[in-house]
C-alpha cells in the first residue's frame, strides 16, 4: 500500500492497462451526454498530452479554451498545491485573501470603473446564470440575445443559447429571451426597447464557429442598450483571460474599433484557473454591482482559496510570460500558415482563438485525421476545425501543426471528387 497519492493515482492508470480497457469502463459507468470520448488521456506537460496507450498528442484545444498555461504549469501546480496545503475552504460565510485579490485584479484588468465588483463561481454557465438572475433584479425580464450564441447548460442559461438541438428537450425554458441575426446591428437595435433588460452577446460567438463580432457591432450594442437603460453583458467565457491577445476580447481594438466599450456586466471562466474550475461575474459601476442584494445569490464553493489561487497564478503568469504577445504573434502565424491549402476556404479569429474554414462537410474527418497524426484539433462545425491551444504555444509547435495540414486534409473522403 502506498501513502503517496500521486502514485495512487498513477497505479490506478497504470492499472488500466490500455486505452480500449478504459473505454469499455467508460461506457458501463459514466452517463453518456457527451458521445463516445476520442481518446483516454492519462498525462499532460506543457502543451502536449499522453493517452493511456502512450501516444503523444500537440493539445491545440486547451481543453476547450481552458488550460491558458498548458498542462502541469510549474508555478500554477506550486500554488495550487501550496494553497491546498495552507486552507483550501472555507465557504462563503467567510472572507478569505485570495477571493480579494483575485477580485481585485480582475477590476483592474477591466478597467472597472470604482463601485464594480466580482462575484466568483465554478463555470461559466454558473457566471451567466448569474448574470440571467441579475437582469431579472432590472425590474424588466426581456432579454436580448444573438442567433448562435452559447451561454451554456442550465436553465438560464440555456434559455439564452440559441441551438435548438440543446434546447428543444427542455422546454419550457425560463422565458422572455429573443435571439436576433447575429451581427446585425440594425436587428439589434430593432429588439432593444424600453423593456428590454439586457443585451447579451461574445464578442466572439466560440461554439457557433469562431465567429468575430462584425466592425462596428459591440459599439452599436453599447449605444442601443445605454439608449433604452438595458444593460450590455459580454459573455467573455470563451473569449477572455487572454484567448485572443487582449486581457478581454471587447478591449481588442479589431472589435471595438478603437472605442472603449465598457459592458454593464461581463462573465468569465475557461481560462481564468488556467484548468481548475474558476467562473466570474462582472459588474461595471455602482448601479448594477447593487442589483444582486445580500442573500439573491450564493454558492457554496465559488472564490474558494484553491480556485482563487488557480486564477491569481494563471494571470500572474500570463502577465510575467508576456504571454499576450504570444498569443498575438503565435495566432498570426497559424492563421498566415494554414491558408494554401485548396479546402481551406479562409481563416477567422483572433489570437489563438481560430477556426480554419473548410470548402466542404469534413471538419470531422480531418480533425480525426489530425487526432491519427498526434494534433488535438475540434471540428467546431461540420465545416470548420476550431483551435483554442495554450497562450504558451509556441512557433515551433504551431510550425508542426502546419506542417501535418495538408496531409489530415489530403486523405479526407471527398463529396465531389
Ligand atoms: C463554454 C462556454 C460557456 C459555458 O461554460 P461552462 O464552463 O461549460 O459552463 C458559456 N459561454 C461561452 C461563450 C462558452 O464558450
Amino acid at each position: 500500500m502506498t501513502t503517496d497519492l500521486t502514485a495512487a493515482n498513477q497505479q490506478l492508470v497504470d492499472a488500466g492497462q490500455g486505452s480500449a480497457q478504459w473505454m469499455e469502463r467508460y461506457q458501463r459507468s459514466v452517463l453518456g451526454v457527451f458521445g463516445t470520448p476520442q481518446r483516454v488521456l492519462v498525462r499532460g506537460e506543457g502543451a502536449h498530452v499522453w493517452d493511456a496507450d502512450g501516444q503523444r498528442y500537440l493539445d491545440l484545444l486547451g481543453g476547450i479554451a481552458v488550460n491558458a498555461l498548458g498542462h502541469a504549469h510549474p508555478f500554477l501546480v506550486s500554488a495550487v498545491t501550496a494553497q491546498l496545503a495552507t486552507l483550501g475552504h472555507v465557504s462563503n460565510f467567510f472572507a478569505n485573501p485570495l477571493q480579494i485579490a483575485l477580485a481585485e485584479r480582475l477590476l483592474e484588468l477591466a478597467q472597472a470603473p470604482e463601485g464594480s465588483a466580482a462575484f466568483f463561481c465554478n463555470s461559466g454557465t454558473e457566471a451567466n446564470e448569474a448574470a440571467f438572475k441579475l437582469t431579472r433584479r432590472t425590474g424588466r425580464t426581456k432579454v436580448v440575445a444573438a442567433t448562435g450564441a452559447f451561454h451554456g447548460r442550465s436553465m438560464g442559461a440555456l434559455a439564452m443559447t440559441y441551438k435548438q438541438a440543446y434546447r428543444e428537450p427542455f422546454a419550457p425554458l425560463p422565458g422572455d429571451v429573443v435571439h436576433v441575426p447575429w451581427g446585425d446591428a440594425e436587428a439589434l437595435a430593432e429588439a432593444v426597447d424600453n423593456d428590454t433588460a439586457a443585451v447579451i452577446l461574445e464578442p466572439i460567438q466560440g461554439e457557433a464557429g469562431v465567429r468575430p463580432a462584425p466592425a462596428g457591432y459591440l459599439a452599436a450594442a453599447r449605444r442601443v442598450t445605454r439608449a433604452h437603460d438595458a444593460l450590455l453583458i459580454f459573455d467573455e467565457v470563451q473569449t477572455g483571460i487572454g484567448r485572443t491577445g487582449a486581457w478581454f476580447a471587447h478591449q481588442l481594438a479589431e472589435l471595438n474599433g478603437g472605442d472603449d466599450i465598457t459592458p454593464d456586466v461581463m462573465t468569465l471562466a475557461k481560462g481564468l484557473g488556467g484548468g481548475i474550475p474558476v467562473g466570474a461575474l462582472v459588474t461595471f459601476g455602482p448601479k448594477v454591482t447593487e442589483l444582486l442584494q445580500p442573500g439573491q445569490h450564493g454558492t457554496t464553493f465559488g472564490g474558494n482559496p484553491v480556485a482563487a489561487a488557480a486564477g491569481l497564478a494563471t494571470l500572474h503568469v500570463i502577465e510575467r510570460d508576456g504571454l499576450l504577445a504570444n498569443v498575438v504573434a503565435v495566432g498570426r502565424r497559424i492563421q498566415e500558415g494554414v491558408q494554401a491549402h485548396p479546402l481551406v476556404d479562409g481563416v477567422r479569429g483572433h489570437g489563438l482563438l481560430i477556426a480554419i474554414q473548410l470548402r466542404e462537410p469534413v471538419a470531422a474527418a480531418a480533425a480525426s485525421n489530425l487526432l491519427d497524426a498526434g494534433f488535438i484539433v475540434n471540428a467546431v462545425a461540420p465545416d470548420a476545425i476550431r483551435l483554442a491551444p495554450p497562450l504558451i504555444l509556441t512557433a515551433a509547435q504551431a510550425d508542426s501543426f502546419i506542417a501535418a495540414l495538408p496531409a489530415a486534409l489530403d486523405s479526407v473522403p471527398q463529396e465531389n471528387p
